[in-house]
């Protein structure tokens, strides 16, 4: 580059070979410059050029490549070479009579001298540019102009014309020279002949002479160019100072940008980059901004929760402080097969009888004796509660109890049970309920079971079974010693010394009382006067209740306890922890819900399909993808599943976290959530809470009539080909009212639309019970007696449809419409 002209940059100083030149500058400032002695091309070889190179040795052209300055390219050292050649050539005797200490000095004073013309030139150079242009726009506007009024006078005789010939040739020279002064501007070309012409100057060799020198734009904007490279460059330079940048679940543009200390506008820009439009108000989530942070170089930190949360006393506990605590227990099944009566009936045998009668206060659970052991159990039988505590990464229970009846048989619900148990990896113990019954059936449980790879200890397996009654009591003692047992081989332990952790069962908004919580402490002690923040609220514990009504003033592991003073309500599965100071729970109540905001704010929470399929892609360890499967039949259900097992290669493999019959409801969407799966629903659709609740939480759900297009889609997200789909869009809900038989038109459904509008040429489903039970189209839609093409919701109407008369009363038409919409999975 120009600011390296002439530096001592020219070869081997001091080789035995080396020759040297004394170049003459204006003002009559001399110097002289070294010349490496080996060269491979010479322009315009002299015959003392020519003994130079001769006398050279196989020193590599440029010598040893450390001594060089920065940013001398090759080129540019090839360049200088050529130029000295010439000057050296002209100037060896002289040079030659230089000595080595002068040398020296000179090539001090030129490199100071070189840094000050450079820049000089540079200057001369821009403003050069600019004439040129200037000079170039009149030029042409001349010739425009001449064009033109050459065009408007047409010629009279051949002289004229002779004439204007000559006239219009004539920029033509003025312009050549002009380009023969580009030319040495170009390092390539160099030319000798100008360099034969008086005396030269490595700097005038180098740009071209003195004076009237001008440099295409295109050099200039190669100059920009390099320049801004440079810059850029050094910019790099000063950001590989790595940091380790702490990252909450979500987080603002211009936060992440000050966490990572680069410019804003940086990081808008990275973002964009990336797909990502997002000013720097905008919040983003957390894997986003991960990205971004790799992207800089920087290391990330992800933090649970914020900084604010540090406070809560995260020491882990040592062995010796450890001791042993009751076991926690769910009971889960199917409905009717008596998860109640078994709860109540545990609970009637055990629970020490309190004086007013033996009548226990409902506080979510309870705890029974059993020989040594305590036993809590959860008293909120269902899957609701153990997949949303799971959601919020609440892990509470350590055993479940699968009821089964007896008299009935593995259910729906009951393979639900088991998938959340082995989800969650909780062990099992079945309890064959209803044994009392006539018609009991244990074995054909133990059985049905098999199937579902659970092997009860009678079938030789590891799972205990045990055959009880919740009416009589039979085989009550049965169970509760073999969940004791379960229990001693899990080897639970918690501190009972440490500030208290737990998780809530159950809360709601009492009116005499306030927001209470059922609350079970997970470790440490839980005493009155302790402030505590949980989930997104906070307190100071008023007064506590145990199980039986009685106000305690500390509960240790594993015990259930009503908490009063709490300043909101919080939801079930919300972890309440103990604090310091009610400034600290105060805080940290007001960051969750501002991050708890902000997540829901951020996009991206939602589990997609092709999300999943990203993430898969983009994390190795994700090599396993979640779905949930819903069909009509128990058929399609087992077809979809064996399907589904098939796909997958080594990275990625579709494993079916559970498969069941009937509508998508909220337990399925709790799972979902829990797990991270979207749900394939196979001709069954969503009920009303379950659609509500998976569009908070943002679980997908997607709905299918087609076997091989399910199967097609998860394939292709597999593979990362999701190519354009065919989305269904619903646009609108009809409940049949009644039936009309009409002669020649057949069955007619009075209907009610109650959601979104119903259109003529839009395609039906017939829904019952949630289960699609026919696809097709409308044969007529008609308000009052009028053919319409649609009608709005809220208005009543009577539809047919085309070849299909098996409608009722009570079932839900629903009206959709497909578009084609493009993927874009990243
Ligand atoms: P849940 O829906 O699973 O909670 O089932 P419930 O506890 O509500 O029980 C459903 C029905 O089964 C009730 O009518 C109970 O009386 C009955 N039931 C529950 N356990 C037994 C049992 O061990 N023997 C008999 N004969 N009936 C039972």
């Amino acid at each position: 580059m120009s600011e390296n002209d002439g530096k001592k940059t020219l070869g081997v100083r001091g080789g035995p070979r080396s020759g040297q030149v004394k170049q003459s500058f204006s003002h009559g400032r001399t110097k002289s410059v070294v010349v490496e002695t080996k060269r491979k091309r010479v322009v315009a070889p002299k015959p003392a050029a020519g003994k130079a190179e001769g006398g050279g040795r196989s020193t590599p052209v440029g010598g040893d490549p450390k001594k060089r300055p920065a940013g001398i390219s090759d080129a540019e050292l090839d360049r200088r070479m050529r130029a000295l050649a010439a000057a050296r050539a002209r100037e060896s005797e002289e040079a030659a009579a230089r000595e080595a200490e002068e040398k020296a000095r000179a090539e001090e004073r030129e490199r100071r001298r070189a840094e000050i013309e450079a820049k000089e030139r540079e200057e001369r150079e821009r403003e050069e540019a600019l004439k040129a242009k200037a000079e170039e726009d009149a030029r042409r506007l001349r010739e425009d102009n001449e064009a033109k009024a050459r065009a408007a006078e047409p010629a009279a005789d051949p002289a004229e014309a002779e004439a204007r010939a000559a006239r219009t040739q004539k920029p033509a020279p003025a312009r050549a020279p002009e380009r023969e002064r580009d030319k040495p501007a170009k390092p390539a070309k160099v030319g000798g002949e100008k360099r034969r012409s008086g005396k030269l100057t490595v700097n005038q060799a180098l740009s071209g002479g003195e004076g009237g020198r001008q440099r295409s734009m295109a050099s200039m904007k190669r100059q920009q160019e390099r320049a801004r490279k440079k810059a850029m460059g050094q910019q790099q330079d000063r950001e590989k100072v790595t940091r380790n940048v702490n990252l909450p679940e979500a987080i603002m543009v211009s936060e992440l940008a000050n966490r990572m200390s680069e410019k804003v506008s940086d990081i808008v820009k990275a973002l964009m980059q990336n797909g990502i439009m997002a000013t720097q108000t905008q919040t983003i989530d957390a894997d986003t901004a991960e990205l971004i942070i790799e992207e800089f170089g920087h290391r990330v930190v992800r933090v649970s929760d914020a900084d604010v949360e540090q406070v809560i006393d995260q020491v882990a506990d040592s062995p010796s402080d450890l001791k042993p605590r009751a076991p926690i227990i769910t009971v889960m099944g199917h409905v009717d097969h008596g998860k109640t009566s078994l709860l109540d009936a545990i609970r009637h045998a055990r629970v020490v009888q309190g004086e007013a009668g033996g009548i226990t206060q409902h506080i979510g659970a309870y705890q029974v004796e059993q020989g040594d052991a305590t036993l809590t159990f959860l008293d909120t039988p269902g899957h609701a509660a153990f997949t949303s505590m799971r959601a919020r990464g609440a892990q509470v229970t350590d055993i479940v109890v699968l009821v089964v009846a007896a008299d009935d048989a593995v259910m729906p619900q009951t393979i639900e049970a088991i998938n959340h148990a082995k989800a969650a990896k909780v062990p099992m113990i079945v309890a064959i309920n209803k044994i009392d019954r006539p018609d009991a059936n244990p074995d054909k449980v133990r059985t049905d079971l098999l199937q579902h790879e659970v092997i009860v200890e009678k079938m030789s397996g590891d799972v205990q079974d045990v055959e009880v009654s919740a009416v009589n009591g039979q085989g009550l003692d049965q169970l509760l010693e073999a969940i004791a047992l379960q229990a001693e081989l899990l080897e639970l332990k918690a501190n009972p010394e440490r500030s208290a952790q737990g998780a809530v069962i159950e809360a709601q908004l009492d009116v005499g009382r306030g927001p209470v919580a059922t609350v079970l402490v997970q470790n440490g002690t839980l005493r009155r006067g302790d402030i505590f923040v949980v989930g997104e609220q906070w307190g100071k514990v008023r007064a506590m209740e145990n199980d039986q009504g009685e106000r305690v003033n500390e509960a240790g592991p594993s015990v259930p306890v009503e908490v009063l003073g709490l300043n909101g309500t919080p939801e079930a599965g919300d972890v309440l922890n103990v604090v310091e100071t009610e400034a600290q729970a105060r805080e940290i109540a007001e960051y969750r819900a501002n991050a708890a905001r902000d997540k829901r704010a951020a996009a991206g929470a939602a589990t997609t399909l092709e999300q999943l399929m990203a993430n898969a892609k983009a994390n190795e360890n994700v090599a396993e993808l979640p779905i949930l499967v819903k069909a009509d039949v128990q058929g399609s259900a087992e077809a979809i599943t064996q399907a589904m097992e098939k796909i997958g290669n080594d990275e990625v493999r579709v494993r079916v976290l559970h498969s069941g019959v009937g509508a998508i409801t909220e337990t399925d969407v709790g799972l979902a959530e829990a797990s991270g799966a979207p749900i394939m629903g196979f001709n069954v659709r969503a009920n009303a809470s379950a659609r509500n609740t998976a569009n908070q939480k943002g679980v997908e759900i997607r709905y299918y009539s087609v076997i091989y297009d399910l199967v097609d889609d998860v394939k292709k997200a597999a593979s990362g080909l999701l190519s354009a789909e065919v989305r269904e869009n619903f646009i609108g809900y009809a409940q049949i009212k009644e039936v009309f038989r009409v002669t020649k038109v057949g069955n007619v459904a009075g209907c009610l639309v109650t959601e979104g509008i119903a259109r003529r040429s839009a395609g039906v489903r017939l829904l019952r019970d949630n289960v699609v039970i026919h696809e097709g189209t409308l044969k007529t839609l008609k308000r009052f007696k009028d053919e319409v093409a649609e009608v709005q919701s809220g208005q009543e109407c009577g539809m047919a449809f085309e070849n299909y008369d098996d409608v009722r009363p009570g079932d839900v038409i629903e009206i959709f419409e497909r578009e084609e919409v493009e993927r874009n999975l990243t």
